[in-house]
């Protein structure tokens, strides 16, 4: 179903994010039949250049970004030619007229801030003042949303000063993946999983997000930025949110998000003991101190922590969280390990783990269920453990292409359904909770521990889960 006529001008328009991403996915859209007849995208940025020469440049990360069995000449072309471009200073005053003069006054109008985050309050202002935001207008903003509450707490006044919060819409793309959307759907539509989801059956909970890149060119941004605020406070909160919170008595965006607000609210505040900072060596290739300036760099580029969530739900059962860069493989995951049978009547089956669900968001998007059942033959009554395995390309056949996470938010942004974008409270109290452990970081003479690239990280973080008697899940 097409979405409604809309504008959208993207400040930022010649940078990588919207060249990657973001003109990507809508011209996916547009493939689909999603993006309607009347949709017009203002590219703005400061670069002087000709309409003609911004559609070159966007053909050109066309090809580069999105494979050729889905490009056809005559989308590329009906895409392109409703692309325009602006130069725009938005430090200055020059190009917010000409601008202005491109806007219908009829349809939805959007502005994506693709720009750098010190640039957003500029803007905010900017449309303001020229009167090219409208009461219905919509503003989009990515991370990072500030480095810790006081910064975030800044830019929420800047954006809320000009903007209403029903106006704002600020990303975290991976609400955008199917298979975190996925996981309202397991919990809220089905009657099997949402009873034994609690302390009582559920022994304990890990979020994985494992990355096999190290922080190659990006150091210089990273290592101001850290596991902690890059991956934690945003992306491994929002699963932990979703995973942890209770069911909304509607899937509206203001329901979803009063309930993870509140699972932020209860965490218990996070000591160090519970916490492994990593960092990893060079073994062969550069390790992470020669990517960055300061050779004594206490910044963490793989984090594990023990996080305790204080409500009727969940007391006692812990959630651990890891994130690193340069680990065996590229890997996402939930996965919510079950309470053993109250009383077993089988012989005890060697490296037993019970069982579990986990929900891959990234290889392989899909579900797998951990079941124990007969070994087949005459053997006796032997148990063994298998996965029910549910992988969308397999469950929905070829037709099925996961779409990538920009195109459903973009769409939501135009469509105006905030439920997968994050309001400003809930970034402030993400941030609350981030800071206080940053702080006893920072006041702490311990370094991170070195861990070997390729591998599952630092060894204190297996440690930290076999004092309590578990393991992580291998990192194949
Ligand atoms: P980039 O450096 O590649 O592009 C920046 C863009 O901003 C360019 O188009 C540039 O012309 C424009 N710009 C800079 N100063 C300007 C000014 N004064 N007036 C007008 N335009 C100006 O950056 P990027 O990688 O595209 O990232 C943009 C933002 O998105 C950053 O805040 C980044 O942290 C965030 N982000 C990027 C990615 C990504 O994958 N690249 C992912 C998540 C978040």
């Amino acid at each position: 179903i097409p979405v409604d006529p809309f504008d959208l001008v993207i400040f930022g328009a010649t940078g990588d994010l919207a060249r990657r991403k973001i003109l990507p996915s809508l011209y996916r859209r547009r493939q689909a039949g999603q993006m309607p007849e009347g949709a017009r995208v203002i590219g703005a940025a400061r670069s002087k250049m000709t309409r003609t020469a911004y559609q070159k440049s966007i053909r050109e990360a066309l090809e580069e970004f999105v494979p050729e069995a889905e490009r056809t000449a005559a989308t590329v072309k009906a895409f392109v030619d409703c692309i325009d471009y602006v130069a725009v200073d938005v430090t200055g005053d020059g190009g917010w007229q000409e601008l202005c003069g491109k806007l219908r006054p009829d349809v939805v109008r959007a502005f994506y801030l693709s720009v750098a985050p010190s640039l957003f309050g500029t803007i905010a202002e900017k449309l303001a003042e020229s009167g090219l935001a409208t009461p219905d207008s919509r503003i989009v903003v990515e991370k990072p949303l500030g480095h810790d509450l006081a910064s975030a707490q800044e830019l929420n006044a800047k954006l809320t000063r000009h903007f209403d919060e029903q106006q704002i819409y600020r990303i975290d793309h991976y609400l955008g993946k199917e298979t975190v959307q996925n996981l309202m759907a397991l919990r809220f539509a089905n009657a099997l999983f949402e009873p034994l989801w609690n302390a009582q059956h559920i022994d304990h909970v890990q979020i994985t997000v494992a990355e096999s890149i190290g922080v190659e060119g990006r150091g210089g941004y990273y290592d101001k930025s850290g596991a902690m605020r890059d991956m934690v406070q945003n992306h491994i909160m929002q699963l932990l949110c979703l995973t942890a919170m209770e069911p909304p008595a509607r899937f509206e965006p203001d329901s979803v998000r009063d309930e993870k607000l509140k699972v932020i609210r209860a965490l218990d505040p996070i000591h160090v003991d519970d916490t492994v900072r990593g960092q990893y060596r060079g073994n062969g290739s550069a390790g992470y101190l020669e990517h960055v300036e300061n050779p004594d760099s206490k910044t963490e580029s793989y984090v594990a922590l023990k996080v305790q969530i204080s409500n009727w739900r969940w007391a006692g059962t812990p959630f651990y969280l890891r994130t690193g860069k340069k680990l065996r493989s590229r890997l996402s995951e939930i996965a919510v390990i079950f309470k053993e049978v109250p009383h077993s009547i089988f012989p005890e089956v060697s490296n037993r783990k019970g069982n579990a669900l986990i929900i891959r968001l990234q290889p392989d998007e899909g579900i797998t269920l951990r079941m124990t059942i007969k070994d087949p033959g005459p053997g006796g009554m032997r148990l063994r453990e298998v996965p029910l395995d549910m992988t969308f390309a397999d469950a929905l056949g070829d037709e099925f292409d996961i779409p990538d996470a920009y195109e459903r938010l973009v769409m939501d942004v135009i469509r105006g359904n905030q439920t997968l974008f994050m309001r400003g409270d809930e970034v402030e109290a993400a941030w609350a909770w981030t800071d206080a452990l940053l702080a006893e970081w920072q006041d702490s003479p311990d370094r991170p521990q070195s861990y070997d690239p390729g591998g599952s990280g630092p060894d204190d973080a297996l440690a930290l889960l076999h004092r309590d008697g578990r393991r992580w899940r291998d990192i194949p």
